[in-house]
């Protein structure tokens, strides 16, 4: 059974973003391959865990979602304390979602340690006819900033599973 388990590493990863991009929904399917069509803005619930195996270790993936404090500067340093990793989630069919991953990514770096490991994350390509952010635009900004880049899809499940694990892995291979 899974308690007795020996847990060899707990990575605490936060997700940030502005409001309905997703991070809600790419957890959910991350955490429980769920995905959850008449979701509410996310209340109460701090984080969710999935144990996975890297190189031989059991590793605890534990993963934090804002509870609706999306707005500039309310997420409090609470919430990235202890943080080795940030997925920095934008809604490619939203062009200021991306436009504000600037200031997401200063708040980030304001309150993390400086050995974080981030991820940008372009969800929803599933709507890709409704694109509003090249994939160019994010490669650039992705690696001025030296941040992972990958486009995503909660919804039909497309590199969400590869996107935790590149991280993690990146996250352990730098612990
Ligand atoms: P959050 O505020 O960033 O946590 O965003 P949510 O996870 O609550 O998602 C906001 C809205 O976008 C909801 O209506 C979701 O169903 C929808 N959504 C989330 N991910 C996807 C996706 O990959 N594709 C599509 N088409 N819709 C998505
Ligand atoms: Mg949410």
């Amino acid at each position: 059974g899974d308690y007795n388990t020996k847990i060899d590493y707990v990575f605490k990863v936060v997700l940030i973003g502005d409001s309905a991009v997703g991070k809600t929904q790419l957890l959910g399917r991350f955490a429980r391959n769920e995905f959850k069509v008449d979701s509410k803005a996310t209340i109460g619930v701090e984080f969710q865990t999935k144990t996975l195996i890297i190189d031989n270790k059991t590793v605890k993936a534990q993963i934090w979602d804002t509870a609706g404090q999306e707005r500039y500067r309310a997420v409090t340093s609470a919430y990235y304390r202890g943080a080795v990793g940030a997925m920095l989630v934008y809604d490619m069919t939203k062009r200021q979602s991306f436009d504000h991953m600037a200031r997401w990514l200063e708040e980030l770096r304001s309150h993390a340690d400086k050995n974080i490991v981030i991820m940008l994350i372009g969800n929803k390509c599933d709507l890709s006819y409704l694109r509003a952010v090249p994939m160019e635009d994010a490669e650039e900004f992705a690696q001025r900033e030296n941040l992972f880049f990958m486009e995503t899809s909660a919804l039909e499940a497309t590199n969400v599973e590869t996107c935790f694990l590149t991280i993690l892995t990146e996250i352990y291979r730098i612990n």
